[in-house]
């Protein structure tokens, strides 16, 4: 799989191969760029790339073969979030005083390692960067470049700290790369030390044509609702979930109908019911919040006399249906009690009471 199979972003490809052919590849790369847009698997090529054993050449520039014994090691790693499962199971393990000690990595070649977010609290934490400053200054052992991918890159901020130290003495064989769909929340000290380099989101036709050579089996109004609000990634959009997101839509339907008083409790209290504690129910209830938004924005858009921008074309007779009962300032006043349940539910409220209070303080 060379680099003629990383879709969309040409030119941030052919930059950074460029990079590659140079001399000197930079030291700290920040990759940023949505969900889905294949920061990961760029990272995982440039590596094979600068560690290939075959070093082929393409359009003049710098490739990896995908078959030697570098590459293939590299790529056992392309499935990150299974080998991080299985790191984090192994952790588990652990008798309980080790597990404490204990931080996750990712690790199929001795020159690449990759450091994923910690859990529970999903940040990269000060042991984690103490482990590669206790390595970056060697010589790599079976390739050419020793690399390190922060694969989220959400810093504790001791943890930011000290990677900063190794950015201020970079060492010589070595790039760190950090991935991320908020480069803003890095430290400006870090980012001025690092060459930053951006993925954009995909165009809506861009998409529906990636989505008609990749999933051929959804049918065209699929395709095309999925490229509207998928986020603009490609690995994104080809492993969307669609039932779960045309579940969790009806869901914020009944919502917001509920909160316009058309509706039976019943049926609000039945649906709500259904988003309660532990992790699942924390990742539905955020898909939930994320569809009001996006409802209530296509709603906005609706008001304004703006249609073809709503998102989700697919139910605008429903939504029309819905403008038609409520002002601007009540869609205002929606965005803000959301901005209330998501703070209540960080600091764990009952899901499914947050959402009922939503519904029913917006009735009218
Ligand atoms: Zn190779």
């Amino acid at each position: 799989m060379p680099f003629s199979d990383f879709h969309g972003n040409v030119e941030v490809v052919r930059r950074l191969r460029e990079m590659l052919a140079g001399e000197h590849f930079p030291h700290a790369v920040i990759l940023s760029g949505p969900a889905g847009a294949g920061k990961f698997t760029l990272t995982q090529m440039i590596a094979k790339a600068m560690n290939c054993l075959e070093r082929p050449v393409s359009d003049g520039l710098p490739d990896f073969c995908g078959r030697c014994a570098n590459c293939t090691r590299i790529a056992e790693a392309d499935a990150l979030e299974q080998r991080f499962a299985e790191a984090v199971e192994a952790r588990e393990n652990l008798r309980e005083a080790d597990q404490r000690e204990t931080r996750i990595f990712v690790q199929t070649h001795p020159d690449v390692l990759i450091i994923p977010p910690d859990p529970p609290q999903m940040m990269v934490k000060v042991d984690q960067v103490r482990h590669l400053i206790r390595e970056i200054y060697y010589k790599p052992i079976d390739g050419r470049e020793r690399v390190y991918i922060f694969s989220a890159a959400d810093f504790m901020k001791e943890a930011a700290n000290a990677l900063l130290k190794v950015l201020e003495e970079p060492p010589g064989f070595s790039t760190i790369f950090l991935l991320t769909g908020n480069p803003s929340a890095l430290l400006p000290t870090i980012r001025s030390r690092c060459v930053h380099l951006r993925l954009a989101p995909l165009g809506r036709e861009e998409l529906e044509q990636y989505l008609a050579r990749v999933r051929p089996e959804w049918k065209a109004r699929e395709r095309s609702l999925v490229a509207r609000v998928c986020g603009g990634g490609p690995g994104g959009a080809r492993s969307f979930d669609l039932a779960a997101y045309l579940a969790a839509r009806q869901d914020a339907l009944t919502l917001l109908a509920a909160a316009m008083g058309t509706r039976d409790h019943s049926e609000l209290f039945r649906m709500t019911d259904a988003y309660r504690s532990g992790a699942e129910g924390k990742a539905r209830t955020e898909q939930l919040i994320r569809l009001l938004y996006s409802l209530l924005e296509d709603m906005l858009f609706l008001r304004e006399g703006t249609p073809e921008l709503a998102r989700n074309q697919d139910i605008q007779p429903d939504l029309v249906h819905l403008v038609e009962r409520v002002d601007f300032p009540w869609i205002v006043a929606a965005v803000q009690r959301l901005g209330g349940v998501e703070s209540g539910m960080r600091r764990n409220l009952l899901r499914s009471l947050a959402l009922d209070a939503f519904a029913t303080s917006l009735e009218r």
